[in-house]
């Protein structure tokens, strides 16, 4: 593929899908890749080549969307063409906001949180913000780098940097939004953000059995904050939304369940209005709509606010169905 290595150019809002490899339970099970990208970032949904139960849903279905990324992508090429674009947005006091958004299992927490062997996109944006602290041009501007990392679970605010301490909403007669009592811990250097995700992370995880049964049903907010003077002057939000498919538990005879879905559902529908709104200069926006929404207002309305959103997807057969309504959602973002 002919992947430039320039950084390209923001655009107030982006959508690209990127595809994980088959796992090795999906090549056991004989599953098959039924998802196709190419460089131009369109997006193939193939006719089934294999007998199974779900062959209704498969119709060779096109997509396009500004990049897709095969399961060869690494994080910094997707990183290079999504959120690295919008470091430049913040530091001229501009709001950024990069979604992962898709169903569970497709590779939204290894693309913002990354592993071991490769930074996630919390990281690589941290590395250009303090890379840029240190050009004469941003050094004038006296800025102080901050780190928050939140939950948003059933529509409550849980603190991940302070033992997921619930927080309180308020909005402002300015109609500013304020998390009430949000830690914002300062960092200086790269390293400091990392034991922050740690912090965060190990918090979002902890109690729970399987490493994707709670944490797929809640939104994680990484925030990377610069001020000036003790003033907020930009942020980057970093979203690992809750997996989409958990919007449709919605008719589970667990109750439980079932609220969680209806919150999700209700979370993702409005995001996807917000989005919108914001791509299409609207000057109504409904962030009213959730939780979700109603903390990244400063973030999706206004002139100065850019927006990327990585769709992931799985390339079996089996995650067909799935696929074509991250695809669809995707779409409508755009
Ligand atoms: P999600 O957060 O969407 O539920 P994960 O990021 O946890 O999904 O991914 C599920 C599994 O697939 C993890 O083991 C992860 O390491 C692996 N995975 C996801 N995306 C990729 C990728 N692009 N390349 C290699 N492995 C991936
Ligand atoms: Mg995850």
């Amino acid at each position: 593929t002919q992947w430039t290595s320039m950084p390209c150019q923001p655009r107030r809002i982006s959508v690209c899908i990127r595809k994980r490899p088959l796992n090795q339970r999906e090549a056991e099970l004989n599953d098959t890749d039924v998802v196709t990208v190419s460089c131009q970032g369109m997006v193939i949904v193939h006719e089934a080549k294999q007998k199974l139960d779900l062959t209704q849903y498969l119709n060779n279905q096109v997509f396009r969307f500004d990049h897709a990324f095969d399961g060869h992508a690494a994080n910094e090429l997707v990183y290079r063409h999504t959120a690295q674009p919008l470091v430049d947005i913040i530091f001229q006091g501009g709001m950024a906001t990069c979604f992962a958004y898709g169903q569970t299992g497709s590779g939204k927490t290894h693309t913002m949180r990354g592993n071991i062997t490769s930074k996630g996109i919390y990281v690589l944006v941290a590395e250009d913000v303090f890379r840029r602290l240190q050009y004469p041009n941003y050094q004038k501007l006296e800025l102080w780098v901050y780190g928050a990392f939140f939950e948003i679970y059933r529509g409550k605010v849980f603190d991940l940097l302070n033992r997921k301490k619930r927080l309180r909403v308020l909005e402002n007669g300015q109609k500013q939004i304020q998390v009430v009592g949000l830690c914002e811990e300062e960092v200086t250097c790269v390293e400091d953000v990392i034991r922050l995700i740690e912090t965060g992370s190990n918090c979002r995880m902890a109690g729970q059995t399987s490493a994707n049964t709670q944490s797929s049903r809640s939104h994680a907010i990484f925030q990377i904050i610069l001020k000036r003077r003790g003033q907020l002057y930009a942020k980057f939000s970093l979203i690992d939304l809750a997996g989409n498919e958990r919007g449709a538990d919605i008719t589970t005879a667990d109750k439980q369940t079932r609220l969680e879905g209806a919150d999700i559902n209700k979370s993702l529908l409005a995001l996807k209005e917000c989005i919108r709104a914001l791509g299409h200069n609207q000057a109504h926006t409904p962030f009213r709509a959730s939780k979700l929404t109603q903390v990244l207002r400063d973030s999706l309305i206004g002139e100065n606010s850019y927006t990327c959103m990585i769709a992931t997807v799985s390339p079996g057969i089996r995650s067909c169905e799935h696929t074509l309504n991250t695809l669809r959602y995707a779409n409508r973002v755009k």
